[in-house]
């Protein structure tokens, strides 16, 4: 007996229409599918793609703009006004916000997501306290990956090492740094290397977070990628001053990024946002050269970073939204780009978050999306509804549409009654 038979899903790869034979959590059978099963739904040949990944999200201090006055202008603003709000946070109230950027993000599709969670003497634990129920309670519709994250610094802001280590003994998947915010980059990036070696984890960091090429961290996240052996398992997030490098030594750098297999994370709506603030005169977009990175055959992602907080007063935790974006900022026009961007929000994310068997083939986990569309560019171009979004072979979320075109009736019918 399958689980579910999803019939005539238009898949990105395919010409004509398929059934999808799911079962175990799994998809078993691309092709034409012959039941029973629990349940078959006819999706009338909408586009399936697998499930949304969000790589960089932070749902601890997501949705502050009510609680914080003031509006940032720098990332070291930002850190500020956030640190400030943090010293207010409760469990329950991390629990709270976060739940509602999870909602969000599960109605967008999303079934997977890395969550950096902060982790230093301001909320101890807290938050990765916090964000471990979340992970439970929320598994039946997203997997959540939790990155302990060191945003305040490790050499500046002891214990936080100590509260590092703990967490990850707590159950954190992964360790995070912040090279840009401490006393000494190299010796914090060393630290992060060292408790990934000791825990057997990834690792991801918020990397070079400026207009100018002024810090190049990932020059040394590279080598000790490589010194580590952990090719495969290196994030780095923003990386925006990559972008201000002269053609030659950025394509040398983009280069040692692709050779370390080291995943890029591009944040659009905080870097767009944060970077270029001292130009009086063409602004600069300040965001990584997304379209070059993915030409050397680096995995890059987009992904939400914050919502509604000091680094990015907007947001909706939709992974679309980011490509409708990056399509104009990162001029990422055409059909194929924008079949490129759909990719930023889900193989290349799966493939820097390590998922296992993820995609739309047979034998592939069955976290799916059913769009209110037929091709790969028009969720980029137009941001169509989710019709279903399946996770672990169930139907996680139904999306119900009605909009009554009242305007288009008779005269009669639209006439004030009375
Ligand atoms: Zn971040």
């Amino acid at each position: 007996m399958l689980d579910l038979i999803l019939r005539t899903c238009r898949l990105p790869d395919r010409a004509e229409p398929v059934d999808l034979a799911i079962a175990g959590g799994r998809i078993r059978e691309v092709g034409a599918a012959s039941g029973p099963a629990r349940e078959t739904i006819d999706v009338a040949g909408r586009l399936v793609t697998p499930g949304l990944v969000d790589s960089h999200m932070h749902l601890d201090k997501a949705l502050l703009t009510e609680r914080v006055a003031g509006s940032a202008e720098t990332a070291a603003e930002a850190i500020r006004l956030t640190g400030a709000a943090k010293r207010a946070f409760t469990a329950a109230d991390i629990a709270g916000r976060a739940r509602r950027v999870l909602d969000l993000a599960v109605a967008a599709g999303t079934t997977a997501m890395r969550a950096h969670v902060e982790v230093d003497p301001i909320v101890g634990l807290m938050g990765m306290g916090a964000m471990l129920a979340l992970k439970r309670e929320y598994a039946p519709a997203v997997d959540l990956q939790l990155c302990a994250f060191a945003q305040e610094g490790i050499l500046q802001a002891p214990p936080t090492e100590t509260l590092l280590r703990r967490a990850l003994e707590m159950g954190a998947d992964l360790i995070g740094g912040c090279p840009y915010n401490d006393t000494d980059a190299r010796r914090h990036i060393e630290v992060v290397f060292a408790l990934a070696a000791e825990f057997g984890v990834d690792a991801d960091f918020h990397v070079d977070f400026s207009d100018e090429p002024e810090h190049l961290h990932v020059r040394e996240i590279v080598r000790q990628t490589i010194r580590a052996g952990w090719q495969g398992r290196v994030a780095a997030g923003h990386l925006t001053e990559l972008a201000a490098l002269p053609g030659p030594e950025q394509a040398a750098l983009v280069a040692e990024l692709a050779a370390a297999r080291i995943g890029v994370i591009s944040l659009p709506l905080t870097d767009l946002y944060l970077m270029g603030r001292r130009d009086e005169l063409n602004v600069r977009r300040g965001l990584t050269p997304i379209r070059r990175l993915l030409e050397a055959g680096v995995p890059v992602a987009l992904a939400s970073n914050n919502v509604r907080n000091p680094f990015t007063p907007i947001g909706t935790a939709d992974p679309a939204h980011l490509t409708f974006v990056a399509a104009v900022a990162a001029h990422m026009g055409t059909r194929d780009l924008m079949r490129d961007l759909v990719a930023t929000v889900t193989t290349h994310p799966a493939r820097i978050l390590n998922l296992r068997d993820y995609g739309c083939g047979a034998g592939c986990r069955a976290d799916l999306v059913v769009w209110e569309c037929e091709r790969l560019d028009e969720i980029v171009m137009a941001l169509p509804p989710r019709r279903l979004v399946v996770k672990g072979g169930r139907v996680s979320v139904e999306h119900e549409r009605r909009i009554v075109e009242r305007w288009r009736s008779d005269d009669a019918s639209r006439a004030p009654s009375g």
